[in-house]
């Protein structure tokens, strides 16, 4: 498989505005009439955190090589980063179910600063994992139809009646930076005959990333490769199967797998490498403890 920068039918040439038009009038999910006026960043994210009129960054595109995405739109109020593509049964129903129990189970992570002893703040997690990964799944459907990337329809279809498919993966991590960064791209990194490369699969790949607070949430999509590649060992793996990674030794110091110093160290650390061509890879500056 080689490398398809640019290749993407979502790239920064398609306006946002066609795309919104285009699925304005059907509800994403359930295909009824839409309308409904959903906040892309959930209600109680904007009032707890303050978020109603800061503005923050987007990324939408391309992975660069330092592991962060192009940015092409302006940071924006996110208190007005609505869409009009649910109908009202999906927007008062399932979906605001999904934010209330994304509420509760997340708003003991978003704090600042983040505790030292933090552990079983991640492992309480456990039991309802997959409930995550819906708020999260959910948060990508939405805001990949603002911003041209869209999560193709049978993963909507499935997530509408309550399951995940088995190729998507969600994580969680923390990282010494607060604030916010919420960007959706088509691509993953990955080493191809042992370079450093980008892959899509158009139309159906998608990697929605969020930080909130110290908080890096990522959920993924890559078809075809679920078997082919090696997965990220590093971050709080919500799904397919929840782990919590033993610790590392980092520059001599035993620390939590899952804590890194920035969103980019995260995206960096992430590569996709197929099993074949970097069978012990570990990223640099990290080694496995044993
Ligand atoms: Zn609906």
């Amino acid at each position: 498989m080689s490398g398809s920068k640019r290749q993407s039918s979502c790239g920064p040439d398609v306006s946002l505005a066609s795309s919104a038009m285009s699925t304005a009038n059907q509800c994403i999910f359930c295909g009824s009439p839409a309308g409904s006026r959903e906040h892309i960043v959930g209600k109680w994210l904007l009032n707890d955190l303050g978020l109603y009129s800061s503005k923050t960054k987007m990324g939408f595109g391309y992975q660069q090589d330092t592991g962060g995405m192009d940015e092409i739109m302006e940071p924006q109020p996110l208190g007005s980063f609505v869409i009009d593509s649910v109908c009202g049964k999906c927007n008062n129903g399932w979906m605001s179910q999904l934010e209330n129990k994304a509420k509760r189970l997340l708003t003991p992570l978003l704090v600042d600063p983040f505790p030292d002893n933090n552990r079983h703040l991640f492992s309480a997690l456990f039991l309802e994992s997959h409930m995550i990964t819906r708020w999260l799944l959910k948060s990508a459907c939405t805001f990949g139809v603002k911003m041209s990337c869209e999560v193709p329809q049978y993963i909507r279809d499935q997530l509408y009646n309550g399951y995940l498919h088995p190729e998507v993966m969600a994580d969680i991590s923390v990282n010494d930076e607060c604030g916010l960064y919420i960007g959706i791209s088509r691509s993953w990194a990955c080493y191809t005959n042992e370079k450093l490369d980008a892959m899509q699969v158009p139309n159906e790949s998608f990697r929605f990333v969020w930080q909130l607070r110290h908080i890096a949430l990522r959920v993924a999509y890559f078809p075809g490769c679920h078997k082919m590649m090696t997965r990220p060992k590093y971050p709080v793996r919500l799904h397919p199967k929840f782990c919590v990674p033993p610790d590392v030794e980092i520059n001599g110091k035993l620390q939590a797998a899952y804590k890194y110093p920035t969103l980019e160290s995260v995206e960096h650390d992430t590569i996709y490498t197929p099993k074949h061509e970097h069978p012990h890879h570990i990223p640099v500056g990290r080694r496995r403890y044993k």
